[in-house]
């Protein structure tokens, strides 16, 4: 149907449902409820398309809304909420006596924070006349999907499209066996029932770093143990290595380039093995693991091999093209099961994508400027070429900084650790990459992400008046220092 015009596919469906009736009929089925498969389900509709959604889970919203984005960062600020009450309220002049974490109540504020929003997108469904079906969707041909419910009863429904936005699950190592009880995933991780003393974290990545985060505000020992030499290896070197120094002080121990081997459970306490950079064997202990080394492709059930996808050796995602279809036509993959940084955001850009492409519309993603986030204290952003990728290309690029220390607005809110730094091009003075530790970093970015998408040179942010006093004047600062080093406050 891609280009052509819904009416003619909504007679075509007409057709079939007449022929069939035993099949409900859809423009599109999603197979996936996540911030991928959801949004691409809500644009369909806007587009006229009678649109289905199929959801394994009783809720809706995926790993995002039940288990991931919203649940952590609903702790993240319950237990940043704590840290700052116990350790700079009084510097403040705010005095509190019997100060104590009540992480059952934390941990149901969280739940019903998600509550509120997975409901959110069942009212979404609901408003935009999206049929929802709850059950495992499975492949029965590339245009019919059998929904199979809890107890086993199972309903055909067909499209002449299909979405699979069936998303991730957490990398299971095979020498690391998951109990979850103390050698835990980010999902148990969201439901302890007390303050581990001592939180074992394997992978130096975002769910490391945020979850080790939560608890380490509310008073454990964190030991991360990272198979590489630094931690959100991804993201640019210098934020790297400030976060490491930050995170430090709030009482993480780093033991990078250290590769786990093994972990064992003895009693209450869990002991992890690992290979220091001279090959040297380290044990560490303590009451609980957190095993956070990626997430793989969710594929599980899905009748792939009834249409002929073949999911790819390594990570199990499904192969698409630049237009996110797979080798069969009229089915389209998206979010985390495809190729591409495994973002909620991002998964989102291509639902919207997708659905407008059925609608033979001309969409387009601009990959090289989804930001990143990772929502530790201080907060890390980023956007576009990192200076290692850069330096790599051997392109020719300037660089300019500007510390949180010189900032007003981050004196007055003592959040003064970390930086903005932005890369611009050598010739041109276009801005390359930005990227920011510090306070709202996650809010600030957006700002770089504008200015990038619409090409903005570093002095024209310098040139832009930013409101006094924000967090943003760093961001004008550090682009004032890369357009002739002429910040003002430093
Ligand atoms: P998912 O959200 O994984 O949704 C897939 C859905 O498909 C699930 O509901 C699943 O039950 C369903 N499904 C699977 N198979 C079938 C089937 N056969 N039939 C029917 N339904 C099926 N990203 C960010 O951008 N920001 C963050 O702050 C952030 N924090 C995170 C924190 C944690 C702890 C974790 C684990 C992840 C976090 N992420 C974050 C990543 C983010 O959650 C994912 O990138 C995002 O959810 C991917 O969306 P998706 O729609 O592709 O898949
Ligand atoms: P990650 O890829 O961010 O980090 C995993 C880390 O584990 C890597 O640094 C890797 O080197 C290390 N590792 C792998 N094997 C190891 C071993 N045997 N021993 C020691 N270290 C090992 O993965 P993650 O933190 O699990 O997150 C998964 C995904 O979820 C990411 O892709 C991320 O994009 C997404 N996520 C995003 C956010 C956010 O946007 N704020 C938050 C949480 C999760």
């Amino acid at each position: 149907m891609q280009g052509e015009p819904i009416t003619r596919s909504l007679t075509l469906n007409l057709y079939i449902y007449h022929k069939q009736p035993q099949h409900m009929q859809f423009d599109v089925i999603v197979i996936g409820s996540g911030p991928g498969g959801y949004v691409a389900a809500i644009r369909c509709a806007q587009l006229g398309m009678k649109t289905a959604i199929v959801e394994k889970y009783n809720t809706f919203g995926g790993t995002c809304l039940n288990v991931g984005c919203i649940p952590s960062k609903a702790l993240l600020d319950s237990s940043e909420h704590y840290y700052n009450a116990s350790h700079t309220f009084a510097t403040h002049g705010i005095d509190i006596k019997g100060l104590k974490v009540n992480l059952a109540q934390m941990i149901k504020r969280k739940d019903q924070v998600v509550q509120e929003n997975t409901s959110g997108i069942a009212y979404l469904m609901k408003k935009n006349k999206i049929t929802t079906f709850l059950g495992t969707g499975s492949f029965k041909d590339k245009n019919t999907v059998v929904v199979t419910k809890e107890d086993g009863a199972a309903e055909e429904i067909s499209a002449t499209n299909v979405i699979i936005a069936t998303g991730s699950k957490p990398t299971a190592l095979p020498f690391l066996p998951v109990d979850k009880k103390r050698i835990i995933t980010s999902t148990e991780a969201l439901n302890l029932s007390e303050v581990p003393k001592h939180l074992i974290v394997i992978g130096g990545g975002v769910i490391g770093l945020e979850l080790g985060s939560v608890y380490a505000r509310l008073g454990a020992k964190i030991t991360v143990v990272e198979f590489l030499d630094g931690i959100i290896a991804t993201m640019d070197r210098t934020l790297s290595k400030e976060l490491q120094k930050s995170l430090a002080r709030l009482g993480f121990d780093f033991k990078l380039s250290h590769k786990v081997s093994k972990a064992e459970v003895k009693g209450k306490n869990v002991v992890v093995t690992a290979s220091n950079a001279k090959g040297e064997e380290v044990e560490i202990e303590g009451d609980y693991c957190i095993v956070a080394v990626g997430r793989t492709a969710y594929t599980q059930g899905l009748g792939l091999e009834n249409i002929g996808i073949k999911t790819e050796e390594r990570g199990g995602k499904i192969p698409v093209n630049d237009h996110l279809e797979t080798e069969v036509k009229g089915v389209y993959a998206i979010g985390d099961v495809v190729k591409g940084a495994m973002l909620a955001h991002k998964a989102e850009e291509e639902g919207v994508y997708v659905a407008e492409r059925i609608a033979g519309q001309k969409p387009h993603i601009n990959y090289n400027l989804i930001p990143g986030v990772v929502y530790t204290w201080p907060e890390v952003a980023s956007v576009g070429a990192t200076e290692e990728q850069l330096k790599e290309s051997k392109k020719a690029y300037k660089s300019g900084s500007f510390p949180f220390k010189a900032s007003g607005r981050a004196r007055a809110s003592m959040d003064t650790d970390g930086l903005v730094k932005v890369l611009a091009d050598k010739e041109t003075d276009e801005i390359l990459g930005v990227h920011i530790i510090g306070p709202r970093a996650a809010d600030m970015i957006a700002e770089a992400v504008v200015a990038m998408e619409f090409r903005a040179a570093a002095e024209d942010i310098g040139r832009i008046c930013h409101a006094h006093p924000t967090y943003t004047e760093a961001f004008k600062e550090a682009a004032l220092a890369a357009t002739e080093n002429r910040a003002l406050h430093m």
